[in-house]
């Protein structure tokens, strides 16, 4: 079995203008058309079972609409039929623990935050407040950490430095770091980050990281806490199980990554 833990698409209507603008931003080459049909194809080329869909909430005002997306997903999918999707929620969001309760309520394993796209820092009150939420509700947090390439010639928002920070103070056990602990920010994650009580994602690290230091960065921090990801549309699939596999890592290790840590978490 193989979950990708990190994977985007769009509802049909926006999906084409949605992948162009994002494309045109980041300089980046998407791999689907960034439909769910689209992140299907890529998946079965692949052999992945499960794709976690992460919606980033860019406006507090997208709130019902793109949350109501996500719930029709489940409905739709789910995950005997290989895709769930997690809630948006942004950090200035007005009453941010009725709208979590709300996203409890409605059947979501967690949700997911975007410091860049949504221009706070990470130790912003807003996030604190989602945070401590989720701790309280038992509701999974995915984040952007590190560069996000969409975004040059700004400050990271969710860094090494910062985000142990936050770790330390919340002390949510169920919070998801993407891209490998951070962006681009591997040599600090090593440093600062490995061995926190914190899950690392897979997302967008295979093509740039090398790999000595995915491994250095994966012992020191325990194949406990790392969760298999592409960021799809972003890359595909399958070149990054070609990569992972290509590291030659014990099975053991292995099935942990690919799915048996997403399992526990998600509670499947
Ligand atoms: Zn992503």
């Amino acid at each position: 079995m193989i979950i990708d833990f990190h994977t985007h698409f769009f509802p049909l209507k926006i999906a084409k203008t949605t992948i162009e603008g994002l494309e045109k931003n980041s300089s980046g080459k998407a791999w689907t058309d960034g439909t769910i049909e689209g992140l299907k194809q890529n998946m079965l080329k692949a052999g992945v079972n499960l794709s976690i869909g992460l919606p980033v909430m860019t406006k507090p005002t997208q709130f019902d609409s793109l949350n109501r997306f996500a719930f029709t997903v489940n409905q739709e999918f789910g995950v005997e039929g290989g895709v769930i999707s997690f809630a948006g929620i942004h950090p200035l969001c007005e009453d941010i623990p009725s709208k979590m309760k709300f996203i409890k309520e409605s059947g979501f394993k967690g949700v997911k935050i975007h410091p860049d796209y949504q221009g706070c820092f990470i130790d912003h009150d807003g996030y604190i407040k989602i945070l401590n939420c989720a701790k309280d509700l038992d509701l999974i947090v995915v984040t952007h950490s590190g560069v996000d390439d969409g975004y040059k010639n700004q400050p990271v928002r969710c860094p090494p430095e910062l985000c142990a920070k936050v770790i330390d103070k919340v002390g949510h056990k169920k919070l998801v770091l993407g891209h490998y602990g951070a962006h681009k920010q591997w040599d600090k994650v090593l440093e600062i980050l490995c061995e926190k009580d914190v899950y690392f994602d897979t997302a967008f690290t295979f093509h740039e990281i090398d790999e000595r230091l995915f491994k250095d960065i994966l012992y020191r921090h325990g194949e406990d806490k790392i969760l298999f990801a592409t960021d799809c549309p972003w890359r595909d699939m399958k070149q990054d199980l070609d990569i992972l596999n290509g590291y030659k890592l014990d099975k053991t290790i292995m099935d942990k990554i690919l799915y048996m840590n997403a399992l526990k978490l998600l509670e499947i």
